[in-house]
């Protein structure tokens, strides 16, 4: 360009400043790609330089024509020049190369050039060589320029470059022409064209970026495509049932082959299912997705799951995590079955605290959870009792029918008592043919009569020994309440005293602890007895040998014992 004429109206100046803003913008918004950051700015640079070269020979002409020298101002004017050319050429190179060029290289070519540009103003002065530098420096400018987006100008983000290959090769044509129109004068009606080149050129930059942009856009479109599809593909390979479903609607998006199995989902009617209706507890269902909020993931949480294929619920163990799922917010969960893995820990769980005979709790189960019931009771200030059951002369059942009918004998007494029960009663097999009975709000007077009547349905009930033959029994029953004891151990000592109580006074019958036999009772005695009674060679296995032999000492001397009103097991029975 470097023409002066330019600068001679204002307005020109405003306009052509204005546009040179424009591109600075440009030049921002571009540099936000790191790859045209450098070319951008060098070339912004150099049309910079280019533009104060311009505002220099303004200067020179107008010191020129009040009749001044001006060889420094001719001497600036061409350096800038040449300076402006480095960097665009500079530029060109980083488009041409996409890296960075030899830098040491253009350090060189300009000292040199600074030298030569002294040595025809200020040595050996030739206005002709001057002129000449004048139009060759912006023109090997803007063409090395031109050279540089023409050749990148394939590149995907090619608009943006095409557009500046044309103004550059525009501008590079335009001085030629004039360098080889010597003394034909057109720069002053030319004012326009800088003005125009750095708008075009803002544009140009502008596209790059858009260019780039979209460029991105689609890489990333084919990225979660290619994503999407290797999903797809582990899903449907995984040994493990999994779904995909949307977050926003629950609606299931994908479910495997072993999904479909376990859930008995359609394939083809798949948006028709939500994953939530296959959950069988909505509290289950809650918990998970509050972890899941707060958490972004879960392991190994455990789901009970209905399906229309089962009727009954089942456990699942599920892991959870959030994921983009085709331009969706998703939920992928996989699944694996553990209902039997359930089953046996409740199975388990009940072996431990259950009498495997007759399905009663067991006396650990018993005292721990009458100890938790007492302090509820005794906040409330509610009375309680115990019952302690033993069956009458039990051995001889065993002995007359055997082993078999004595334990048909006590699952039918046990289930006597729990049906005749409250649900909130707690009744457990204590040992042998010993059963204890807690009964909360019932205080002593009332716990008689329960027991009482107890007593009498457990001596209706007939049992049938293996020859057919009916077996009858009887069972004598201890009483202590709250008014004795808030201890467990103490209440079951106390129940089974009053217990020996009803053996003693004949057997089939109640018997209360009371407040006043709390004076004779030593804890001693009542030891020392326990420990000959209640010992059964299968129940308690550690003292089997032992138990065995206490059994007919303790069977014959209970014959000569045996009280008149007990119904005596007999009918051919056999004798051992
Ligand atoms: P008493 O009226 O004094 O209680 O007489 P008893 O014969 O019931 O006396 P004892 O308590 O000494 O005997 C209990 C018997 O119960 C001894 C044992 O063989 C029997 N027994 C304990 N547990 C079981 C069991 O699980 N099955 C069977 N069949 N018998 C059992
Ligand atoms: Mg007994
Ligand atoms: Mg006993």
């Amino acid at each position: 360009m470097g023409n002066i004429e330019v600068f001679n109206q204002d307005a020109n100046f405003l306009i052509t400043l204005f546009s040179l803003l424009l591109l600075l913008c440009a030049c921002f918004y571009d540099s936000r790609k790191e790859k045209l950051f450098a070319p951008i700015w060098l070339l912004f640079t150099g049309l910079l330089i280019e533009f104060f070269a311009n505002g220099v020979a303004t200067k020179a002409s107008d010191i020129y024509i009040s009749g001044g020298t001006i060889g420094i101002y001719v001497f600036i004017e061409l350096s800038l020049l040449l300076l402006a050319m480095i960097f665009m050429a500079l530029a060109a190179s980083h488009i041409l190369i996409n890296n960075s060029p030899n830098y040491w290289v253009f350090l060189g070519l300009s000292i040199l050039g600074i030298i030569c540009i002294a040595l025809f103003v200020f040595i050996i002065p030739d206005g002709i060589m001057v002129n000449k530098m004048r139009q060759i420096f912006p023109l090997a400018g803007f063409a090395y320029l031109a050279v540089g987006f023409w050749v990148q100008s394939h590149q995907r983000h090619n608009s943006g470059y095409i557009l500046s290959g044309v103004i550059n090769t525009l501008v590079a044509l335009l001085l030629l022409l004039r360098l080889f129109s010597v003394g034909i004068s057109f720069s002053p009606n030319l004012w326009f064209v800088p003005a125009a080149y750095y708008t075009l050129l803002a544009f140009a930059f502008i596209m790059m970026k858009e260019n780039v942009t979209s460029e991105e856009l689609d890489k990333s479109i084919q990225e979660i495509e290619k994503y999407n599809r290797r999903i797809d593909e582990m899903i449907r390979l995984s040994p493990f049932p999994i779904i995909i479903s949307r977050l926003s609607d629950d609606k299931i998006l994908v479910a495997n082959n072993n999904a479909q199995k376990l859930f008995g989902i359609n394939p083809n009617e798949l948006e028709r299912y939500k994953l939530k209706d296959f959950f069988a507890d909505s509290d289950n269902r809650q918990l998970l997705t509050d972890r899941l909020e707060t958490q972004k993931e879960v392991q190994d949480f455990e789901v009970l799951v209905k399906t229309p294929l089962s009727n009954t619920p089942f456990w699942l163990l599920t892991s959870a995590n959030i994921i983009d799922y085709n331009y969706d917010v998703a939920l992928y969960s996989a699944f694996q079955d553990i209902t039997s893995r359930k089953n046996r820990e409740a199975l388990l769980k009940n072996q431990a605290i259950r009498d495997p005979l007759t399905s009663l709790y067991n006396r650990r189960y018993f005292e721990k959870e009458v100890s938790k019931m007492i302090l509820k009771l005794k906040a409330a200030k509610a009375p309680y009792s115990v019952l302690m059951i033993d069956a009458d002369l039990f051995k001889r059942v065993n002995d007359t029918y055997g082993h078999k009918t004595g334990d048909k004998v006590l699952i039918e007494l046990a289930a006597t008592a729990e049906r005749a029960l409250r649900d909130h009663d707690i009744v457990a097999r204590y040992g042998g043919e010993e059963f204890v009975i807690f009964l909360p709000g019932i205080d002593d007077s009332q716990a008689y009569k329960v027991a009482d009547r107890l007593r009498e349905s457990i001596s209706s009930i007939v049992v049938y020994s293996d020859e057919k033959q009916p077996v009858r029994f009887t069972v004598s029953i201890g009483v202590s309440s709250s008014e004795i004891s808030d201890n467990v151990d103490m209440l079951v000592k106390t129940a089974d005293e009053a217990l020996y109580k009803a053996k003693q006074n004949g057997r089939n019958r109640v018997e209360v602890f009371k407040l006043q036999d709390l004076n004779k009772f030593t804890t001693e005695d009542h030891e020392n007895r326990e420990e000959k009674q209640n010992i059964h060679p299968v129940f308690d296995k550690e003292n089997s040998l032992e138990i065995s032999l206490l059994d007919g000492i303790e069977t014959s001397k209970i014959e000569n014992d045996v009280p008149a009103n007990i119904e005596q097991p007999q009918n051919g029975a056999k004798k051992k």
